[in-house]
């Protein structure tokens, strides 16, 4: 039976935008720094610090290794909230850009009557000030978000995704996600929902078996000017990613072996 794409549902950081090394990254390292810590985090430590999800546990994971004693929950709310701070004042001066066709993908599903939505883990306020500084109207296209603060657990956890599920009120078969880590591909696995992996400068370096549970393995979504490269799953015709590319991926077997590209 042919599935109907009824729903796509999007990952924030990394996805929409390259926010990790040139906004979060640098955040950090102003609340960091502002606290008087001595560490600044560079980005092969930031890549590293990446497999822990969730800034506040990235800060308790870092700190808890390098002072050989795990931080006080007060002093990482603080940091925490400093590091939101600086992401916010970062996103709002501009500094961070929708990824290629990330808005014209926006805008033709919005167009053809799909719903979408925000399935993140990251925190309500850094979605909200990324989506105002650079989504303007195209806000509108989301349903509903799911963010850090509806879920108890955070991707690979599932549970953002079995909420989105809910909330959407449409049958897994008939979704599609997009994401840029291995982590979220997990997430969006395990809740039985079908994934479009579109790799960003942080997960373009890890090693592509981590990809196999996606339907569709490539290196953006695409545009005129930049047709992508489809690195495995069905041939992406114009070099973009389209609605009927999202629903071509629901008739597609589960991904394996090699690009028919
Ligand atoms: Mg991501």
């Amino acid at each position: 039976m042919v599935q109907r794409l009824k729903a796509v549902f999007w990952d924030v950081d990394g996805t929409l935008a390259e926010t990790e090394m040139t906004g979060h990254r640098l955040a950090f390292n102003r609340a960091l720094a502002e606290a008087g810590l001595a560490w600044q985090w560079d980005p092969p430590t930031y890549r590293q610090l990446l497999r822990v999800a969730g800034g506040r546990e990235r800060l308790a994971a870092f700190l808890s290794e390098v002072e050989c004693a795990v931080p006080e929950g007060s002093r990482l709310d603080q940091l925490q909230a400093r590091k939101q701070v600086h992401y916010r004042e970062l996103v709002k001066s501009g500094g961070l850009a929708l990824r290629t066709g990330v808005a014209r993908l926006i805008a033709e599903l919005a167009e053809a009557g799909i719903p979408q939505a925000i399935v993140t883990t990251s925190g309500r306020t850094a979605v909200t000030a990324l989506m105002e500084a650079c989504l303007g109207d195209l806000q509108r296209a989301f349903g509903f978000w799911v963010c850090g603060e509806d879920v108890a657990r955070k991707k690979p956890h599932p549970e953002a995704y079995r909420l989105a599920i809910q909330q959407a009120r449409v049958d897994p078969s008939q979704i599609v996600v997009l994401e840029d880590s291995a982590q979220g591909l997990r997430a969006a696995s395990a809740a039985g929902l079908s994934t479009l992996v579109t790799l960003s400068q942080i997960s373009a370096t890890e090693p592509a078996q981590q990809f196999e549970g996606a339907r569709a393995l490539l290196d953006g979504l695409g545009d005129t000017a930049q047709p992508v490269a489809v690195r495995r799953g069905p041939v992406c015709p114009g070099g973009m990613v389209t609605p009927s590319y999202l629903q071509r991926l629901l008739m597609a077997a589960p991904a394996a072996g090699a690009s028919e590209a």
